[in-house]
């Protein structure tokens, strides 16, 4: 099933629940603005390639639009619509008065030179700028952007506006970027984790992990779940996958990581078939790659008794029927990978008050938030009799529902 079918079969199985009046569920569906671009630029050899970009503002019924940008050769317009609509209902869940957006570039970022990477970038923002704004819509990075890629934005964006280092978050530090948020995503899945193992009398530390993905979310999570005790003990990326029961040493990981551009190859463990990475036996799972990588083929072979979803949809709704019935527990997308957006709330709050927060008040801050937003969760649970994802986006979707009611549709 394509990623927003998935996301709206979640969003239409909420509203069900919720008893929403079925014009006001069509209205939340439909997305406020779809903007697609051609972008040329001349390569470094002198030649032209184009590529197409997008991006979906899908609500603002609770404030300015949020998401990041994503660079990967899948990127297209369906995928970036059901990713605009997570953000949605995830901006929601966590409570920071945001709507949803999400953007993206067909391209595949590692075949581009740094300079092109930038051409691109500023070609894009040149089409794009009048649509984004701090109280419009605030861009931060997603796969296959990241910081410098904000930097670009920003310069670019202030040559046709005034200088606004809120119009986008993610960004360096010394650009007023806030500190912790690199780790933020990673961090914020160790919290939802934490909260979800309590409630069954466990902790990261007795518990072993596999991490799919090794990119920022991954492996800051890799890096957390290892400093708090916890054993993981298979991590895959695009150039391979290691495994070691006794657990692998991540510090060393991620330096042969950073050396070698992957996990490929790293002596500290055994190779391992990438593909047979999510069926390996352990006690939580992690998704921190692509979208619908759990899916009817392979969610009967998965032996992990909890999946924490640091990626976006990474679990295709038929697999969430098969490992419902297995009794494994699915902790949802839009409530596990929510501490990058959370810090990028308080990165865009920091801008706007032009006051630095220090990397204690940050985590802290975050800490609360997904804390709460684990408690409010479980509440829809109670309420709605429904599992984790359900309880997440009911708890999302009714928040917007609420908003766009009072606001209500004009006179
Ligand atoms: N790209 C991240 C996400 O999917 C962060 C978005 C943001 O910070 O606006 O949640």
């Amino acid at each position: 099933m394509n990623a927003l079918a998935a996301t709206s079969r979640n969003f239409k199985q909420a509203a069900k629940l919720l008893g929403l009046d079925s014009k006001l569920e069509k209205s939340l569906l439909i997305p406020f603005r779809e903007i697609k671009v051609e972008c040329t630029i001349p390569k470094d050899d002198g030649t032209l390639a184009s590529f197409v970009g997008f991006r979906v503002q899908h609500d603002n019924a609770r404030g300015p639009m949020k998401g990041g940008i994503r660079y990967h050769h899948e990127v297209d317009l369906d995928e970036v619509n059901a990713l605009a609509q997570l953000m949605t209902w995830k901006t929601a869940l966590a409570n920071i008065p945001y709507g949803g957006a999400k953007g993206g570039i067909g391209c595949s970022p590692g075949e581009l030179s740094i300079s092109e990477l930038e051409r691109l970038t500023r070609v894009f923002t040149q089409k794009l700028h009048d649509c984004i704004g701090i109280h419009t819509d605030v861009p931060a990075p997603d796969m296959g952007t990241n910081s410098q890629t904000v930097a670009w934005i920003l310069d670019e964006y202030s040559k046709f506006h005034v200088y606004s280092p809120a119009v986008v978050t993610g960004k360096p530090v010394d650009l007023g970027g806030s500190l912790g948020r690199d780790a933020a995503t990673g961090r914020g899945v160790l919290f939802a984790t934490e909260a979800l193992l309590a409630e069954y009398g466990k902790s990261i530390s007795d518990q072993r992990f596999v991490i799919q993905g090794f990119g920022n979310v991954g492996s800051w999570a890799a890096r957390l779940i290892n400093e708090a005790g916890g054993k993981v003990i298979a991590v895959s990326d695009v150039t391979g996958a290691v495994k070691s029961h006794n657990g692998l040493n991540i510090p060393k990981l991620l330096e042969h990581s950073m050396e070698n551009r992957g996990v490929k190859g790293f002596s500290g463990g055994d190779a391992l078939d990438p593909k047979s990475l999510l069926t390996e036996d352990c006690d939580v799972l992690i998704p921190a790659a692509l979208g619908g990588v759990i899916n009817r083929e392979n969610a009967d072979d998965i032996r992990a008794k909890f999946i924490i979803e640091a990626a976006n949809h990474p679990t295709d709704p038929e697999a969430d029927e098969i490992l419902s019935k297995k009794g494994v527990l699915i902790l949802p997308d839009i409530f596990a990978n929510s501490g990058g957006v959370t810090v990028s709330y308080f990165e865009w709050v920091q801008n706007i008050q032009g006051f630095m927060w220090d990397e204690e008040k940050v985590n802290c801050e975050l800490k609360t938030y997904m804390t709460r937003g684990f408690k409010d969760v479980k509440e829809m649970c109670k309420t709605y009799n429904c599992n984790l994802r359900m309880g997440a986006f009911t708890l999302g979707v009714n928040r917007v529902a609420r908003a766009t009611v009072l606001r209500g549709w004009g006179a």
